[in-house]
């Protein structure tokens, strides 16, 4: 393996926030002393007792967490081969894995002082996990979300204004979620004093990928222990979707030393990775590039404009993918496929017959693999794969999808 001299894959960021060429903070001079700040408090709050048993009550309480490994037995048996296990954080409050990075982020804003929160979203759902926590924690929140998605995303915006959020339409670019996270930049520098940025997902520029990585890691950390209950080892192999990569990376983290555990990312394939670039796949059909503050793998045209990308799935059409990821691609201690939007609406359905789980899109493409892999592997091979989101939010698209009318 490439990264053997460093003995470990773990110990990432260095002080610039880079891993390997990858991640940093590529931001104007206005934006550094905010960056800097948010660091230290960062770097402060990691090593602080009472900011983790506070993360951990609401994680409990709140959230409802530990989520459950579960035994997926009859996908099994209609696989064939390995044993497929799901981590269960679809079942978490607002229905995701989100909440889990900003619950970390609010806490940390408040130990700030800061009573206004502004946040990017695309499809919404990290927005209404935002707006969720500001609820509860009496805070202003302003969420920018590209014009185009919020025409797309009703349901969503509507959660987000009940829970007493204001939902800013982006209309400049081309009104998308690249285009949200840019406006919402631009509020961060002009109302520093009271302002803090969530940012939901390990993209954006230092100490953001590490950051969120952190809060996520939760999950492969509840993982290594609920497997050891579960089967008296670690998997073998582990899978999870990838927008912007914040549940893979928080299921991967902790098992990143595990040599023997095989870890695959799993990208937004949409009509397929080919020259018409209508996919999200910014690892398998990408090259390096900057965007948000951080140098990584971008999907682009010849004269390095960020394009759109394309997926059936809202959440997982981010054009970049968090600089961690674009590591360990490089390294080779991951692997990254990607998965179609037909073999992402198939195994939607197998899970849902199978399991009694609709599942949300986004992990449906994990899911996907999962099936592609499963029936060649041993009886007694490991799959864990994140469940990371439940499929409630998307059951109009994958009517539409399938030509069921449901209006
Ligand atoms: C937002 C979202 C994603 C994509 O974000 P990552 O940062 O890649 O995890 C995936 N699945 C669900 C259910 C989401 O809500």
């Amino acid at each position: 393996m490439a990264n053997d001299l460093f003995n470990s894959f773990m110990t990432g960021p260095d002080e610039k926030g880079r891993f390997g060429e990858f991640g940093g903070r590529f931001v104007s001079e206005t934006l550094m002393p905010l960056i800097l700040r948010l660091e230290a408090e960062y770097e402060r709050a990691k090593t602080d007792d009472d900011f983790w048993a506070e993360m951990h009550d609401l994680w409990t309480h709140y959230v409802g967490r530990p989520s459950p490994l579960y035994y997926a037995e009859r996908l099994t048996e209609h696989l064939g081969g390995a044993k497929v296990y799901l981590k269960r954080d679809e079942l978490n409050h607002t229905g995701a894995h989100k909440i889990n990075n900003v619950l970390g982020q609010i806490l940390l804003a408040r130990r700030m002082g800061k009573q206004r929160i502004i946040a990017e979203t695309g499809a919404g759902q990290h927005g209404v996990a935002t707006a969720t926590v500001c609820a509860k924690f009496g805070l202003d929140c302003v969420i920018y979300m590209g014009a185009h998605d919020v025409e797309r995303q009703q349901p969503n915006v509507f959660r987000m204004r009940l829970l007493g959020a204001k939902v800013v339409p982006v209309t400049s670019g081309r009104g998308t979620l690249k285009d949200a996270m840019n406006d919402a930049l631009r509020d961060w520098v002009t109302n520093v004093r009271d302002t803090f940025y969530c940012i939901g997902t390990v993209a954006g520029p230092h100490p953001y990928p590490a950051m969120v990585r952190d809060f996520q890691s939760i999950i492969g950390k509840e993982v290594r222990e609920q497997m050891h209950a579960a089967e008296g080892r670690l998997p073998d192999t582990l899978v999870a979707a990838i927008g912007g990569g914040s549940n893979a990376m928080g299921l991967f983290y902790p098992f990143l030393d595990d040599k023997d555990v095989e870890i695959i990312g799993v990208e937004a394939g949409g009509k397929g990775v080919d020259d018409k670039m209508e996919h999200c796949a910014s690892l398998t059909g990408g090259r390096p590039g900057v965007l948000h503050g951080n140098r990584t793998y971008l999907l682009q045209d010849d004269d390095g404009q960020i394009l759109e990308g394309f997926s059936i799935s809202a959440g997982l059409d981010y054009p970049g993918i968090g600089p961690e990821h674009a590591w360990l691609h490089e390294t080779k201690r991951a692997r990254y496929v990607a998965i179609t939007d037909r073999e992402a609406l198939d195994a939607f359905q197998l899970c849902c017959a199978k399991e009694g789980i609709i599942p949300a899109l986004e992990p449906s493409h994990a899911l996907a693999h999962v099936m592609k892999i499963a029936p060649d592997l041993p009886k007694d091979h490991i799959i864990c794969m994140n469940m990371c989101g439940r499929g409630d939010k998307d059951i109009y698209t994958v009517a539409k999808a399938l030509g069921a009318d449901i209006d």
